[in-house]
């Protein structure tokens, strides 16, 4: 089976989307990545969403991405007395160790000594998703006073955000490490790291996941933006997590954000996928805004590997129509006129390795020969991913032994991964299977060509360094002159 399109699609699981004909229903309106959010499924729930995935996936012999996403350290208030307490603007509010004492409208227990270690005066605190803002007038080891700056409504277990601190913390909490034994154990494709500030953070993460599965960073920190390019060099992938962003960051600064973003993200060469309220008003209506129609071209036009549905398709009344939509919004705009001039706008130079090269290379024979598919033999994804990194405006067919490299290449820009059953014994044979695999897929017809990139010896990664040409005739396999 193949799809057109070349940006990829990510869909959250929730009640709305976990059956097992809901799930298929999704794959077949075009989902290409699946999202476990661990801050809502339990283990069983997990284990079972990942078994029908999969079960899909043989089924349909097409490869489909499972990001299973941490919940990270999302710092809660303590418990308030009654329902809820209005604090006012202007007064004081104290934030203290004392968990005996229920919350008022001038203190709350704060469960979080590390808060209490890095804060500093003049640091902002931001209550409720960003609804209330605080000032810091002075920091103690058991206690912070604040100045209420926007006042409002107040309740148990809110969130607080502290957009201006670095916070002694890894971003895999307690809870973090039980659920990634867990998505490691059932054998996840991407694991998500939410709140990462550094670097740093991706490099312990790195220790415990190995190559178990690849990483994606949720960009949600104003931290995460100060050290964007360690994070980039260290992790697999990233993801513009635009909710928690747009409440750590001044909202107006996340457009600004998401094209930083993904512009070093696709100059790197890795996955990134741009999520969080693209389509929100359809959680309620079959139909999006004119606006959100227009977030989400704006992301295929700056050749985000992916876009993403939160609750649209977690929760929402419509998860199937909203994926319908970000279907042909896709389409739509990668056959627009201008969408190739934006697309290579942000084309950097490709990096002086032979890998970049031949990919280099292919996207320009591709282009002058006028061929119908890049076919790349790849062990890790490697050469598939700096293809990609290319965009060349022709399909790109990724054929690997590996299972869990075609799963991961899932949410790549462009890429249709072929899980082989049989590795090539000859370049010859590597030609044959290339072709017939393109053909039988329908990526290419009696007479169109395609190119094939590969390494000689074969069976070894890393050692791409070949490019052939063949044409095809009328049986998929390649006419005797090429
Ligand atoms: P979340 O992450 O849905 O897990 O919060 C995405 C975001 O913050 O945008
Ligand atoms: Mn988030």
């Amino acid at each position: 089976m193949r799809r057109n399109r070349r940006v990829k699609l990510v869909a959250t699981i929730g009640p709305a989307s976990e059956s097992p004909e809901m799930l298929e229903k999704l794959f077949e309106a075009g989902v290409d990545v699946f999202r476990i959010n661990m801050s809502h499924a339990s283990h069983e729930l997990a284990g079972q969403l990942h078994e029908r995935v999969r079960e899909i996936s043989a089924r349909r012999k097409h490869p489909i991405g499972i990001l299973g996403d941490l919940q990270g350290p999302k710092f809660r208030l303590g418990e308030f007395e009654g329902e809820r307490v209005t604090v006012a603007q202007g007064s004081e509010f104290v934030f203290d160790r004392d968990e005996k004492k229920l919350g008022t409208a001038k203190r709350v227990f704060l469960p979080h000594p590390q808060i209490f270690e890095a804060v500093e005066p003049g640091h902002t605190l931001l209550l409720d998703d960003g609804k209330l803002r605080m000032r810091v007038t002075k920091a103690g080891a058991d206690r912070i006073v604040a100045e209420v700056q926007v006042g409002g409504p107040l309740a148990s277990r809110k969130g607080i955000s502290l957009p201006d601190t670095l916070l002694p913390i890894s971003p895999l909490t307690e809870k973090d490490h039980k659920d990634l034994q867990f998505l490691l154990g059932i054998g996840v494709d991407w694991i998500a790291l939410s709140f990462v500030q550094r670097g740093q953070d991706v490099e312990e993460a790195r220790e415990i996941i190995g190559d178990r599965a690849a990483i994606m960073v949720k960009v949600e920190k104003p931290q995460a933006i100060d050290d964007l390019n360690a994070i980039i060099s260290s992790a697999d992938g990233f993801m513009v997590a635009r909710g928690d962003l747009g409440v750590e960051m001044p909202i107006e600064k996340v457009p600004g954000l998401q094209k930083k973003i993904t512009r070093k993200a696709r100059a790197a060469g890795k996955p990134v996928v741009v999520a969080t309220q693209m389509l929100e008003s359809m959680i309620t209506s079959p139909v999006p805004t004119r606006a959100e129609v227009s977030d989400v071209a704006t992301a295929v036009f700056e050749g985000a590997d992916a876009v993403m549905l939160s609750a649209e398709s977690a929760v929402g009344k419509y998860p199937i129509e909203a994926i319908r939509m970000m279907d042909r919004i896709a389409d739509e705009v990668e056959s627009d006129k201008g969408y190739e001039a934006i697309l290579y706008a942000w084309q950097t130079e490709p990096l002086p390795t032979p890998a970049d090269a031949i990919a280099a290379a292919a996207h320009a024979i591709a282009d002058t020969v006028q061929l119908a598919a890049i076919v790349c033999y790849t062990a890790t994804g490697s050469t598939a991913l700096r293809v990609a990194r290319e965009r060349p405006g022709l399909p790109v067919i990724g054929l690997t032994p590996i299972p869990s490299t075609a799963h991961r290449l899932a949410v790549v820009w462009g890429l249709h991964s072929v899980i082989l059953e049989d590795d090539p014994s000859s370049v010859t044979d590597m030609v044959n299977q290339a072709c017939r695999i393109a053909f039988d897929e329908g990526f290419v017809k009696a007479g169109e060509g395609i190119l094939v990139t590969g390494g000689v010896p074969l069976g070894q990664s890393g050692t791409t360094n070949m490019i052939r040409i063949a044409f095809i005739d009328e049986n998929g396999e390649p006419v005797a002159s090429s």
